[in-house]
C-alpha cells in the first residue's frame, strides 16, 4: 500500500503577523511546515510527501528545511487558490500512483500518529475520511445590528480538520472533473467528494490539532512548544541601599511616592527596582546592574530605573527565558508602603510584561534598630525565578 502525504503550503496568509507566511514561522526550532513534514515523514505508514509551495518561497522553502527524509520529494508550485494548489500536488503525486493520499493543511504542525491511523483506517472502507471535532458551543445567527436572529441546532455539527484522506484515484478525479467544470470554491477536499459524490466518513478529530491563523495563534503554538522543552528554573537574588537626602518624594517600584525625603542616587534611587534588576540578571549568571549602567557613566544620570529592569527582562528573554514571578522586601520605618502597594505591583507586572499576581511587594520597618530604623535610608531585597531552556553542563570529563 502506497500511502502519500499532501502538504498545502502556497497561502499568503499573513495574518499571523511579519513578513513571513506562517507556514514559514519558526515554532521553537522548526518552522510550521517543518514541523508538519516531521509528522508525516516520521509516520511509518506514510510513503511519500508532497509539498506544495508558493512559486515566490522556494527559498523560504529551501531554508525552512532543517531535517531531510528520503521520503520527501522537490515541492511544487501552488496555484491561484488552495483548490488548484491541492490539484498541482495530485498531478505530481499521479506520477507515482499513491493508493491513498493524505491532504493536509501546512498551518496545522501539531499532528499526533493517532489521528493520522484513524483517517487510513476509515479509508479501509470508505473512499474518503476526515478528522473532525464536534461542536461544543451553542451557535448563534446573527441578524441585523448583531442581535440575534437565531439558534442553530448543533447536534450534527462538527468542525472539519485535516489531513482528510482519500481512495487517491478518486480525489484526483474529482478534483480533475471540478477544474474541467469551473467550480472553484470549495475550502476543503471533502467538499470536493460531496460534489462528486462519494461518501466520506468523519473520524475524531484532535483538539490539539489546530490551525495557525493569527499572530496569538502563533504565540499559542510557541507557548505548546515551549512546554514540550525541557526548562529548568533559575533563581536570583538582589540586595540594595539608598540613603535618605533633602527631597519630597521617593520612587519605589516605579511609582512615585510623596515622603519627608528623596533617595540620594545617582539615577532616579528607586531602591526596589535596582534590587529586582540584579534579581534577574542573577539568573542568567550576566553580572549586576553596575556592570550594564556603570554609575560613571553621565548617561544614566537621573535616569529612570524601569530602564534598567527592561534591560535585564530583555536579556532573560533573548535566552528563550521566561520570568515566572519576582518579589521584593522593602525594609523602611517610612513611608507607608500598603497603599501604594497595587500601584507598585502593576508597574513592575508592566515593565517586565507579566501578571500582577507574579509580582511580589512587601515591605517591613526594622523596629527602629539600625541605620535603617533610625531613618537614614531604605534598603531592597529581591527574588526572581525563570524558568530557561535547559543546557546540559559542560562534559568534565
Ligand atoms: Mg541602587
Amino acid at each position: 500500500m502506497r500511502i502519500a502525504a499532501l502538504i498545502v503550503a502556497a497561502g499568503r496568509g499573513s495574518r499571523a503577523g511579519g513578513d513571513v507566511p506562517k507556514q514559514y514561522v519558526r515554532i521553537g526550532g522548526a518552522t510550521v511546515l517543518q514541523l508538519a513534514i516531521d509528522a508525516f515523514a516520521g509516520h511509518p505508514a506514510v510513503t511519500t510527501v508532497q509539498a506544495v509551495i508558493h512559486a515566490d518561497d522556494g527559498a523560504l522553502y529551501a531554508a525552512s528545511l532543517g531535517r531531510a527524509s528520503q521520503k520527501l520529494m522537490e515541492p511544487v508550485f501552488g496555484g491561484a487558490s488552495r483548490q488548484a494548489s491541492v490539484l498541482a500536488g495530485l498531478e505530481a503525486l499521479a506520477a507515482t500512483g499513491p493508493d491513498l493520499v493524505l491532504i493536509h493543511d501546512a498551518a496545522r504542525p501539531f499532528l499526533a500518529a493517532a489521528m493520522i491511523d484513524r483517517v487510513l483506517a476509515a479509508l479501509a472502507q470508505y473512499d474518503g475520511a476526515i478528522p473532525a471535532l464536534a461542536v461544543a458551543d451553542t451557535l448563534k445567527r446573527a441578524g441585523a445590528g448583531q442581535t440575534i436572529a437565531g439558534t442553530v441546532d448543533r447536534a450534527h455539527l462538527w468542525r472539519a480538520q485535516t489531513p482528510q484522506g482519500f481512495r487517491f484515484a478518486r480525489i484526483l478525479d474529482a478534483h480533475r472533473a471540478a477544474a474541467v467544470e469551473g467550480v472553484e470554491d470549495f475550502t476543503d477536499d471533502a467538499a470536493i467528494g460531496e460534489w462528486a459524490g462519494f461518501p466520506v466518513v468523519l473520524v475524531e478529530g484532535d483538539a490539539q490539532n489546530v490551525k495557525i491563523t493569527t499572530a496569538a495563534d502563533v504565540a499559542d503554538a510557541q507557548a505548546k512548544s515551549e512546554g514540550d522543552m525541557v526548562m529548568e528554573p533559575r533563581i536570583g537574588t538582589g540586595f540594595d541601599v539608598h540613603r535618605f537626602a533633602e527631597g519630597s518624594a521617593v520612587w519605589l517600584c516605579g511609582v512615585e511616592i510623596p515622603h519627608t525625603h528623596k533617595l540620594e542616587g545617582h539615577s532616579d534611587a528607586d531602591v526596589a527596582l535596582h534590587a529586582l534588576t540584579d534579581a534577574l540578571l542573577g539568573t542568567i549568571g550576566d553580572g549586576d546592574i553596575g556592570q550594564h549602567f556603570p554609575p560613571s557613566d553621565p548617561m544614566w544620570k537621573g535616569a529612570a530605573s524601569h530602564v534598567f529592569l527592561e534591560d535585564a527582562a530583555r536579556r532573560v528573554r533573548e535566552r528563550g527565558g521566561r520570568i515566572v514571578n519576582v518579589d521584593v522586601t522593602l525594609l523602611a520605618e517610612a513611608p507607608r508602603i500598603g497603599p501604594h502597594r497595587p500601584a507598585m505591583q502593576a508597574r513592575v507586572a508592566q515593565i517586565l510584561g507579566i501578571a500582577a499576581d507574579r509580582v511580589g511587594v512587601k515591605a517591613t520597618t526594622m523596629e527602629e534598630l539600625g541605620s535603617i530604623g533610625r531613618r537614614e535610608g531604605i534598603v531592597a531585597m529581591a527574588s526572581a525565578l525563570v524558568l530557561l531552556p535547559f543546557s546540559p553542563p559542560p562534559d568534565h570529563t
